[in-house]
């Protein structure tokens, strides 16, 4: 078997969905349509993002014993990914309770589940790049860039969602990856107008540290990223949105994929930006993650 050249370390979550006429009120109970089951979580969504898009990924991760009919591991082994080190803990996999309205407004409520009772991350691999998010407990994830960065390994941060990050996370990160509701968080301000973009670049000139390389993700807008070497502005490649729930989570997958390829920032930017663009135009998440023709195709 190839070695893996990205390590997704992440929550791997169950996803049930029903569609009803109206979202509940306090108190009340509607009637949904058919629960769908389907594979989710930030991990696993960038995790098959990465290997439709090329690289070969592990994961590092956590699954329950119990996961209401569905088997994430044999999922995302199903899209190639190695699970080898993903641990099974006694117990609920991580679930998320969605409803969506007639109108496509939803409601999301994320129970942890065995995501937050992973105890370890598993070991270290140098030569890869590691790819993280907030889904697991922050500590667990510093002490493993910690581990990856003495090994030698690139670490790539989506601070997703915008939880209080231990102190010296942000400093073992590489590339550190937001969007526009993340910056306002951990910049420690909300611009006054959302869409004035010299705000939003004063707001990740102060977060980011030296030597780092931050990117912030801007929708329809497309992401500006702040390097070292100066600033890069990719605009979104044009899409008929129809999905855009793992837009973030394709793009963090697809841009970690070409970058442990050796390509430079400027390259990697906009295969990731083309890879989300496929992304919005369908529906779900991991099951709507692009494969690398496809995304070569596009940039053609
Ligand atoms: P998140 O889902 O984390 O909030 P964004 O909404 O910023 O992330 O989207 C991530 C990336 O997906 C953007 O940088 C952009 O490249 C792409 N994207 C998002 N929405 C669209 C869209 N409507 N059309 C084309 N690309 C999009």
């Amino acid at each position: 078997m190839k070695p893996e050249n990205v390590v997704v370390l992440g929550s791997i979550n169950v996803d049930i969905g029903a569609r009803v006429n109206a979202l509940p009120r306090a108190g009340e109970t509607v009637a949904g349509g058919e629960l769908s089951v389907r594979l989710g979580g930030k991990g696993a969504n960038q995790a098959v993002a990465a290997a439709r898009a090329g690289a070969t990924v592990a994961m590092r991760g956590a699954v329950g014993t119990e996961s209401f009919g569905l088997d994430p591991v044999a999922a995302l082994e199903g899209y190639g990914v190695d699970m080898t080190g993903v641990a099974t803990l006694a117990g609920a996999s991580g679930a998320a309770l969605i409803t969506v309205d007639a109108q496509g407004e939803n409601t999301i409520v994320v129970s942890p589940g065995a995501n937050g009772r992973m105890a370890a991350a598993g070991p270290s691999c140098a030569g890869a790049l590691l790819l993280a998010q907030l889904e697991l407990p922050p500590e667990l994830v510093r002490d493993a860039f910690r581990a990856h960065k003495a090994a030698g390994a690139r670490t790539v941060l989506n601070a997703a969602p915008a939880v209080d990050p231990p102190e010296d996370l942000f400093a073992l990160t590489d590339i550190l990856i937001v969007n526009e509701t993340e910056l306002a968080r951990y910049a420690g301000a909300e611009p006054a107008d959302p869409a004035d973009e010299d705000e939003i670049e004063r707001a990740a000139r102060g977060l980011r540290r030296p030597g780092q390389t931050l990117i912030v993700t801007l929708g329809a807008r497309g992401a500006l990223a702040l390097a070292e070497a100066g600033r890069l502005r990719v605009p979104a490649r044009p899409a008929e949105a129809r999905d855009t729930t793992g837009a973030g989570d394709c793009f963090c997958g697809a841009l970690a994929a070409r970058l442990a390829e050796g390509a430079p920032l400027d390259v990697a930017l906009e295969f990731a930006a083309a890879a989300a663009a496929i992304s919005v135009t369908r529906d779900g998440a991991a099951s709507g993650m692009p494969d690398r023709a496809e995304i070569d195709g596009a940039l053609a």
